[in-house]
């Protein structure tokens, strides 16, 4: 058919349904915002979370872990007993749920303890070793609202179970690593520290405290606090103050045992062997409790800005314990999903669009809608991703809702072409059109924009 005739025929089937179903849309005043410290994740944001999941799920089969999730709530206790009482996490930040509850739930602020409560009512002591698992979801803190904290976080993490060879420690930080590059996040340095166990620690705390105690009245409130219920956190303290009179303490690696010695050096060791940067840091110890021996934090170190935390992590070989099952050696971290997402736009990192349909299925009059919705069906079944809106009758919106959608080909099915059993294929760039059997009309379509 002609270009001619082709916009005769357009023409006629606009003419006829020129009425706008659309309806206006004046703003109203908003009601009710989203609560304080979350956001809503938009289809934008999708695409950069659908990316650092194919990352991890990626790793996640090369290096053999496989896929957990636990229940965004869990009792309460498992977090005061498996991060500590004392801990800002517990302390100040998680959401409980006591709705007349003896024992209150709470959001999860973390996923580490979850994952060993699972370990344990799962038996997975009992499954070949290193049992390894990774996750990805929300957590929930309520932080003090401030720039790149949410009280609705999401986070990815590794963690590896029943080896306690310092490979498995370095292990995690490379695949940390590893998934960042993977993302275009390259350059990197891990901050990592030891702490020792609890045969060495106590050994550490008491020079530590002699250390602070004449000291006591020029050290913050939080730290005055510390030194009697949790005085290892002294040592991270942002206080200006706190952090001169720290600088010169004593320092952890300095009362390391010879087992947790051996097993940090051995740590470094395989750091330097797989080539990862990183820099030994003396008052990094992480603010949880069931931390023991490595600690570490990973940070986006870009030239000229300062560095941004993107995970931590560390060896807790107690917590298994703790939380009531057999003892058994762990290692793992957490990465923070909303920094990396920020690193990557400010990165311009290149991100896969989500598919855009070429095709667009316009419909006119009730036994051409009919018609229409079992095409759409074929299409499906085909593989072909068209486009539709079966909720307007106008041939005039539809053709303008497939050009505000930027689609080149419509296929326009009135009822003069169900009854002579064809379909019209406009191409909205060229503005030719020309008429198909509707019977071959998915196959040849199914050619034309491949
Ligand atoms: P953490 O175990 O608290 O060190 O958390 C590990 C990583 O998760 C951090 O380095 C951050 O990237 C991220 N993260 C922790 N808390 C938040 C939060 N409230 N909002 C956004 N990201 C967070």
């Amino acid at each position: 058919m002609g270009k001619v005739l082709g916009d005769l025929i357009l023409e006629s089937l606009v003419f006829n349904n020129y009425v706008m179903d659309e309806t206006p849309n004046t703003p109203r005043k908003i009601k009710y915002q989203r609560p304080r410290g979350t956001y809503d994740i938009l289809p934008e944001d999708w695409v950069y979370l659908d990316m650092i999941l194919n990352s991890c799920q990626e790793m996640a089969r090369f290096y053999g872990f496989q896929r957990i999730e636990t229940p965004i709530f869990e009792n309460a206790e498992i977090f005061t007993r498996g991060i500590g009482a004392g801990t800002d996490i517990v302390e100040k930040e998680m959401f409980l749920i006591k709705g007349g509850r003896k024992k209150p739930l709470a959001l999860r602020p973390e996923g580490t303890a979850g994952l060993v409560r699972a370990y344990i009512e799962k038996g997975m002591g009992n499954w070949i070793k290193p049992v390894r698992l990774w996750h990805f979801g929300p957590f929930f803190r309520h932080e003090k609202p401030q720039a790149g904290r949410f009280r609705q976080f999401w986070q990815f993490g590794f963690e590896s179970f029943g080896r306690q060879n310092p490979i498995i420690d370095a292990q995690t930080v490379q695949i940390i690593v590893n998934v960042l590059r993977k993302l275009q996040i390259k350059d990197t340095i891990t901050h990592i520290n030891s702490i020792g166990c609890d045969k060495c620690r106590p050994r550490y705390l008491k020079k530590l405290k002699d250390y602070l105690e004449p000291y006591r009245e020029y050290l913050c409130l939080d730290c005055k606090k510390r030194l009697k219920s949790n005085i290892l956190r002294t040592l991270d303290c942002k206080n200006e103050g706190c952090h001169e009179i720290l600088a010169n303490a004593p320092q952890t690696f300095e009362s390391l045992c010879k087992k947790c010695r051996q097993h940090f050096k051995g740590v470094l060791e395989f750091i330097e062997t797989l080539e990862l940067p990183y820099e030994l840091d003396h008052s990094l110890v992480r603010g949880l409790d069931y931390y023991n021996r490595t600690v570490f934090e990973i940070f986006a170190q870009e030239k000229d800005k300062a560095k941004i935390a993107l995970a931590g992590g560390g060896r807790y070989d107690d917590l298994i314990d703790i939380l009531g099952g057999n003892p058994s050696f762990a290692c793992g971290a957490a990465v923070g999903v909303e920094r990396v997402i920020q690193l990557m736009r400010e990165k311009s990192v290149k991100v896969k669009k989500s598919t855009v349909p070429q095709l667009f299925l316009a419909q006119l009059g009730i036994s051409a809608k009919r018609e229409a919705l079992q095409l759409f069906e074929k299409f499906r079944k085909a593989n072909v991703l068209i486009a539709k809106d079966f909720s307007r009758d106008s041939l005039k919106s539809q053709l303008s809702k497939a050009n505000r959608l930027g689609i080149r080909y419509v296929l326009i099915l009135g009822q003069k072409e169900v009854l002579e059993g064809e379909i019209i294929l406009r191409d909205m760039k060229t503005k030719t059109q020309k008429k198909i059997e509707l019977d071959k009309v998915v196959e040849k379509v199914k050619k034309k924009i491949k």
